[in-house]
């Protein structure tokens, strides 16, 4: 494994795998990697001739109150990780090497970032946006992996991809999950032993809002309400949203048809959690296949 910390070194070595004919497969992160970014490695190795893993916790994308600077960190385990799940080429750059001098131009998200994580986090997609445009620049894949689990987050790679014309696929893995449905993170580890053991209430909330949608619930306005119940009734997290909305526009519904994500934030003392579900139903006016509501089924 080949580990960089310098862009133009990176772009060199793209330029040269590019030349070869090769398929180049692009799994970005924050690092302190679980089983979550793993499989999203795997299926990487799985799909491309080379894989590059990039470890940057990028400081755009926090704001000023964020957990930024207390964010796990542990290079060292991440590239033994990297290593025994086959990258090709770990990418490690340094914030400075990133960022040298204030930005002349950044990415501002216009669509799809003002719900869920957008509205509690203001400006983080754009500090997403900014640092993916500079890292697809860097590596040149063929394609993105990204994780169903920030599936604002993929909703808005989808629209920058397409609307910059990056040459890039975009490939969707769904969520990981703890054995109790807790869905992995690296900020699992803030969490203490009470809240370790109510967190899986998130997965739970959206596992029964899925069977109440499977026996034919469509009000998303009844959805929002049981997830929310769920959630109080089982821990102590303040709740930041719960939504159900259309996917990929990320547009809030009444009624719940087509592609529906339904996504909970929570606040725990230590750590904010996110986590959904998708789920797909006919669109609004179509027949739905003669079985009824057993027309829905989780994706994530
Ligand atoms: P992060 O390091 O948290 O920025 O995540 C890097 C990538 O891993 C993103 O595409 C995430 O969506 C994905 N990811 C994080 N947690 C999980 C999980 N539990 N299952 C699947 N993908 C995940």
């Amino acid at each position: 494994m080949i580990v960089m910390d310098q862009i133009a070194a990176m772009q060199a070595l793209m330029r040269q795998y590019r030349r070869e004919g090769k398929t180049i497969g692009f799994v970005p992160t924050m690092g302190y990697l679980h089983e979550g970014h793993t499989s999203l490695i795997d299926r990487a190795r799985a799909e491309n001739d080379i894989v590059v893993l990039s470890v940057f916790v990028n400081p755009l994308q926090f704001g000023p109150n964020e957990d930024f600077a207390r964010y796990p960190r542990d290079f060292e385990r991440d590239r033994r990780i990297a290593e025994q799940h086959g990258v090709d080429v770990l990418f490690h750059p340094e914030a400075d090497e990133m960022y040298p001098e204030p930005l002349t131009v950044r990415a501002i998200v216009q669509a799809r970032a003002d719900v869920l994580c957008g509205r509690s986090r203001p400006g983080h997609f754009d500090g997403v946006a900014t640092v993916l445009m500079k890292l697809f620049n860097i590596v040149m894949p063929d394609r993105a992996y990204f994780g169903m689990k920030d599936a604002q987050q993929v909703a808005v790679v989808d629209g920058l991809i397409r609307d910059l014309n990056f040459p890039i696929e975009l490939v969707l893995v769904p969520t990981v999950r703890e054995a109790d449905g807790l869905a992995k993170s690296s900020r699992n580890v803030y969490l203490s032993p009470q809240e370790r053991s109510e967190a899986p209430a998130l997965y739970a909330a959206l596992q029964a809002a899925a069977s109440a949608v499977e026996r034919g619930e469509r009000s998303a306005a009844a959805i929002r309400r049981m997830v929310r119940e769920h959630i109080e009734a089982h821990t102590h997290a303040e709740i930041d949203y719960v939504e159900v909305c259309s996917y990929p526009d990320l547009t809030p519904l009444e009624t719940l048809a087509g592609t529906v994500l339904i996504a909970v934030a929570v606040r725990f003392a230590s750590a904010r959690l996110i986590d959904n579900i998708m789920i797909e139903l006919p669109k609004t006016g179509e027949q739905g296949d003669g079985k009824g509501e057993q027309a829905c089924f989780a994706r994530s």
